[in-house]
């Protein structure tokens, strides 16, 4: 069945299709699983996969269709659990890639989740308010038979935010007769959301980054950084990278790339997005080329904006030390072999980014028990998940003579397949 939607689904051959680049990361893990290896064949193909129409009346009184998606990709371990994507270029095949990495991810920090994403083709930024906050509701009535607070739980990704995170909760919760607050995670405070949420990913970046760097003999303090994506994610890590005495010399969103030697600053690059919607015409830094940003020396690279950023040729001409991998699938697996040869450290998406996942486990169980944390505690939480995540696949690593994205996924692997063996196939 995955052949048969990869084909179909992905519209533009052309671009590497995420779902290819998941797969082989599968088979680059299966020869390290021993007995296990029989249940491999689970991982490459999605357990269930949703594609929804979506229509909704315009402002200007036309009808508009958009097509949706939810893909629950494992749920062995636990209720799925994975963003939602507003995108243009958001594609069933995209989603299913994502899906997979949540499964890995989810697993790689033992968190008690399976993998799930989901996505609706819009470019965000052309809809009014109103526009959206239809297409939202209408994409979430018609996944609602499959998410649930017990089933699959739904989180902000590229394009969505805290308030797509309330229309989503409400919605459902209309459907259902009952507030609902664990239905999706990222919502605002004020509905049950979790403090720290909103940073997560970005702290759990720098964490991933700074323990890279202390077993690399490469500290923060002074280190220069160059961030692709300066959304959520890539903003929030490069501004902690500045908190901590680090340079970050250079940043890029779609509105251009920016170096500054003596470093960028960062809050005001972020006001600077803010108020203009991305980082063009930002002052504070001379504009470079898209490629000249992918030579810039540095210490830490971190790119956070989509998949298949880091291809071949700029793997070749990379001048860093240390990849993290803030988006998800942003490095094709031909560039990893390649940034292997040339010793230069590239920690995982799967674990790198798995701050946010993390947070939102916690937002879902203060959800549950209608008890909330102090930003602290969950701060401390996360720093020990991570750390202990971090710390297991270094090790493995280390034992196995793999990169750590291969440790990773042989530590998730083993997780999310002995749970299959052990459940066992119904009937
Ligand atoms: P976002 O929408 O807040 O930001 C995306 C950023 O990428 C924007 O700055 C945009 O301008 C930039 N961008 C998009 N296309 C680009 C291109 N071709 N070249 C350069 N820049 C480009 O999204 P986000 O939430 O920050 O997510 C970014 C990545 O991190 C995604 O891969 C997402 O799946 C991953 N991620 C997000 C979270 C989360 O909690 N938000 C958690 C884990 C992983």
């Amino acid at each position: 069945m995955s052949k048969i939607l990869t084909n179909l689904s992905y519209l533009d051959p052309a671009r590497p299709a995420p779902w290819s680049s998941f797969l082989e990361q599968i088979d680059r893990v299966a020869p390290h699983l021993g007995n296990l290896a029989r249940w491999i064949e689970t991982l490459k193909h999605p357990k269930r996969v949703l594609v929804v129409d979506v229509p909704i009346v315009r402002d200007d009184g036309s009808v508009a269709h958009f097509e949706g998606y939810r893909v629950q990709h494992n749920l062995s371990r636990g209720p799925g659990k994975g963003g939602v994507r507003f995108h243009p270029d958001v594609s069933l095949n995209e989603v299913m890639a994502l899906a997979g990495w949540m499964t890995v991810k989810n697993a790689a920090l033992g968190l008690p989740f399976g993998g799930a994403k989901g996505g609706v083709r819009i470019d965000p930024r052309t809809l009014s308010r109103g526009e959206l906050e239809r297409v939202t509701r209408r994409y979430t009535s018609e996944i609602g038979i499959v998410i649930g607070p017990d089933k699959d739980i739904p989180a902000p990704d590229v394009g969505s935010d805290q308030q797509i995170m309330a229309w989503m909760m409400d919605t459902y919760s209309v459907n259902v007769g009952h507030t609902a607050s664990g239905v999706v995670t990222g919502k605002p405070v004020a509905l049950g959301g979790s403090l720290g949420r909103q940073e997560a990913t970005g702290r759990g970046v720098f964490i991933a980054a700074r323990e890279a760097g202390v077993r690399s003999g490469i500290a923060v303090q002074g280190a220069r950084v160059a961030v692709q994506g300066f959304g959520n994610v890539g903003s929030i890590a490069a501004r902690i990278f500045a908190e901590h005495g680090a340079r970050v010399v250079a940043i890029q969103d779609v509105g251009g790339s920016f170096f500054n030697p003596a470093g960028i600053d960062v809050p005001a690059a972020m006001a600077h997005t803010a108020t203009q919607g991305s980082l063009a015409g930002f002052a504070g830094a001379g504009a470079i080329g898209a490629d000249e940003f992918w030579r810039t020396e540095c210490e830490f690279l971190v790119p956070a904006a989509l998949e298949g950023q880091l291809t071949v040729p700029r793997a070749e001409s990379l001048r860093t030390r240390i990849v993290v991998e803030g988006a998800n699938g942003p490095t094709l697996p031909a560039a990893d072999d390649v940034l292997r040869e040339r010793g230069i450290l590239l920690v995982p998406d799967v674990l790198a980014n798995a701050g946010g996942v993390t947070v939102s486990y916690f937002e879902w169980v203060q959800d549950f028990s209608s008890f909330f944390w102090s930003e602290d505690e969950i701060n401390a939480r996360l720093e020990t998940i991570m750390v202990k995540a971090f710390t297991a696949i270094w090790t493995l690593s280390a034992e196995r003579q793999v990169s750590l994205r291969t440790a990773a996924f042989i530590i998730a692997c083993q997780r999310v397949l002995a749970a299959r063996e052990q459940r066992g196939l119904y009937p």
